[in-house]
């Protein structure tokens, strides 16, 4: 394997996003929002896929079997076994305007993700969390473009991108209660139509974000500084997390448009290891 993005044989998403590894079954988990699709990668490149019916924005696993999804009404379950997807939790339905959009789970279980507003109209959108007994909790409002989440391997911060910012803001984090505080910028990211988007943490602490519109992935050391920038070929790079066997691989998914494999998702070594993901525990 390369340290270079290379793609990894899979469909061409609409718009790729929300890669997940899940250790148990060593595989690779992401969606196509607005085609409704969740996509696994085997071990074996074997692929499968389910559609849940409606823009799906994030994945991940549900600690009793199955999935849970972040999606337009709300956070459901998957059952991976028949397709079925169940309500656990509605959210903003009286804003049919609005979709879930990216989403990760803490060391606790608790799933933080966020809506936006189909047209991006800036401040529709708000990030919640759902706990593990099914009550969803309001964090932030006025939110524009709800997206990447992920937590230092101490976890007493929280990284947390609003799109249209062009910030990656940081809160204090407290793993006991899953409370926020103190939000201030990390990093800034990009302009125009190039901003950040979705993120995952390493072991080291260093904060790798997905640059829409800028055909790249940056690592952030913790102070914020970058370090090193991942060349895609495609311009419209969405999110990133690790996976493979030691959790040495940096998968990260991209969404058509401009750039010869736009929509492709790709695999590299960045010479790091990832945090393991966790599932949600309700
Ligand atoms: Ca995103």
């Amino acid at each position: 394997m390369t340290t270079q993005p290379a793609r990894v044989q899979a469909p061409l998403a609409e718009l790729g996003e929300g890669p997940v590894w899940l250790a148990a079954e060593q595989a690779l988990y992401w969606v196509d929002i607005p085609a409704g699709l969740v996509h696994r990668l085997a071990a074996d490149g074997s692929l499968t896929n389910w559609n849940v019916g409606q823009p799906v924005g994030a994945v991940v696993p549900r600690a009793g079997g199955g999935l849970v999804v972040a999606v337009r009404d709300g956070f459901m379950a998957l059952d991976p076994a028949t397709g079925a997807v169940t309500m656990l939790a509605a959210v903003e339905q009286d804003r049919p305007e609005n979709r879930m959009n990216d989403g990760a789970c803490d060391r606790a279980g608790r799933f933080y993700a966020g809506t936006m507003a189909d047209d991006e109209r800036p401040g529709a959108g708000t990030l919640y969390r759902l706990d593990p007994d099914l009550t969803v909790t309001t964090l932030v409002t006025g939110v524009s473009v709800s997206n990447g989440i992920g937590w230092s391997p101490d976890e007493r911060l929280m990284y947390y991108i609003d799109s249209l910012t062009h910030q990656v803001d940081v809160f204090d984090y407290d793993p006991a209660t899953g409370a926020i505080d103190g939000r201030r910028r990390f990093a800034t990211v990009g302009e125009g139509d190039v901003v950040p988007d979705g993120l995952t943490v390493d072991s080291d602490g260093g904060v790798w974000v997905a640059v829409w519109g800028g055909s790249a992935v940056l690592r952030h050391d913790p102070d914020g500084r970058v370090r090193e920038t991942l060349k895609l070929p495609a311009e419209r790079v969405s999110s990133c997390e690790f996976g493979g066997p030691g959790l040495d691989r940096l998968y990260i998914t991209t969404a058509a448009g401009p750039g010869e494999q736009a929509g492709a998702l790709f695999v590299c070594e960045p010479g790091v290891t990832g945090q393991p993901g966790h599932p949600f525990r309700g």
